[in-house]
């Protein structure tokens, strides 16, 4: 028996403690939250001292298989399997090293990402909890058909959702929409419609599998909400030039439950493409507005998709919400934590700290909810109970 003791502890929901508060461990699950900080005898104890315990964290939309490099695609494309896999088992420890126990990815090549994920089940402590979506569905030469996903019409949208059922995907990921990385598709004209997503939504429900539909345009956003996926990736309404936000679609999508993954996260320095910069204001007012209407957010980086965003660029995306939304850092932190943790159909086990959750710990110098800025300075990582630093 474990007991991980700090300064304070965020439980991932709404509770925040003082006072040398502890987690009892065993086993690679948590057995109870002590407020005391007391130590049962004959436990091991970890003083972590003036530091802040909280779930680690879940970045609900990565791409391990992209380098973050200026030109993913392509060095993607001049790997081979055995490379593109050695590439992404060093994304995913540059995660887990950051404190990012679980990482949803929303688009590999060849299913790569279901190797890793038996890899880590083995060996929790080697990676972050991975759920995995393989290649994207995608139209013939639509956003991203370079991982191997395309699939056109309703027959064709089905046959590729039982395709990935059978090789055992977490999530079924669908590229609604044209996308910033494709050339030749555009990011505010819908690929798929109406009909394909709901048949893709249709068998992913028969099959128990979530949906997470890729949508930058509103009417591509508007037939996900309508089709009645689990989330929408990115969720930005764009025009032709600017942000279009559809008032009738963002109050369908609160009604109906859809989950907004917003992505946000870039480092700072980082080059932006100026189609986003020019953007950036209105998207602004598109969060403000969607997180009023009272959608439930969720922070997904991207990571990988280029130099702003390596894999460990979720904690910027908290200090994003705190300093450009306004948001209060709880709430951001619940949008790293326990809100994924729900999306992602892991609330029994990932995303807080209780008793029965997975022993997946983060431990940050100082007070992340006073200063997001303290989640960069990280003190100890705990995967299922080993502690990785
Ligand atoms: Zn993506």
């Amino acid at each position: 028996m474990q007991v991980i003791r700090a300064a304070r502890l965020f439980d991932g929901d709404k509770t925040v403690l003082a006072g040398e508060p502890a987690v009892i461990v065993e086993d690679g699950r948590v057995v109870s939250v002590r407020h005391d900080g007391a130590v049962p005898s004959g436990a091991e104890l970890v003083d972590l001292g003036d530091a802040t315990l909280l779930p680690g964290l879940i970045d609900a939309h990565v791409h391990l298989a992209f380098d973050a490099g200026a030109d993913p695609v392509g060095a993607l494309a001049a790997r081979d399997d055995a490379q593109a896999l050695e590439g992404m088992r060093a994304a995913a420890r540059t995660a887990l090293a950051a404190g990012i126990t679980t990482v949803r990815d929303l688009g590999d090549r060849g299913y790569l990402g279901l190797l890793l994920r038996a890899e880590f089940a083995r060996d929790p402590a080697a990676g972050p909890h991975l759920l995995t979506a393989g290649p994207p569905i995608t139209t013939t030469r639509g956003h991203c058909w370079y991982l191997g996903g395309e699939a056109d019409g309703v027959e064709g949208v089905r046959a590729a959702v039982r395709a990935r059922a059978e090789r055992g995907v977490d999530v079924i990921k669908i590229m609604a929409s044209g996308g910033e990385l494709t050339p030749g598709t555009h990011s505010h004209i819908p690929q798929y419609g109406i009909d394909e997503l709901r048949a893709a939504v249709d068998e992913a429900r028969r099959l128990d599998l979530p949906v997470s539909a890729h949508a930058h345009a509103g009417q591509a956003i508007a037939d996900a909400v309508e089709a009645g996926v689990d989330s929408v990736e990115h969720c930005s309404f764009f025009t032709e030039d600017g942000v279009g936000a559809m008032p009738e679609v963002i109050e369908r999508l609160v009604r109906t439950g859809v989950v907004v993954s917003a992505t946000l996260g870039a480092v700072p320095g980082g080059t932006i493409p100026p189609r986003i910069v020019a953007r950036m204001a209105a998207l602004t007012d598109l969060f403000a507005r969607l997180r009023q209407a009272g959608a439930t957010i969720v922070f997904g980086t991207d990571a990988g998709i280029g130099p702003p965003k390596p894999h460990d660029v979720l904690p910027h995306a908290i200090g994003m919400a705190v300093r450009m939304f306004g948001w209060p850092p709880l709430e951001a932190l619940r949008a790293v934590t326990s809100l994924p943790a729900r999306l992602c159909r892991l609330d029994r086990r990932k995303g807080r700290l209780a008793p029965g959750m997975d022993a997946d710990i983060l431990a940050v110098a100082g007070d992340p909810l006073a200063d997001p800025a303290a989640l960069f300075d990280v003190r100890a990582v705990f995967r299922l109970g080993h502690r990785i630093r």
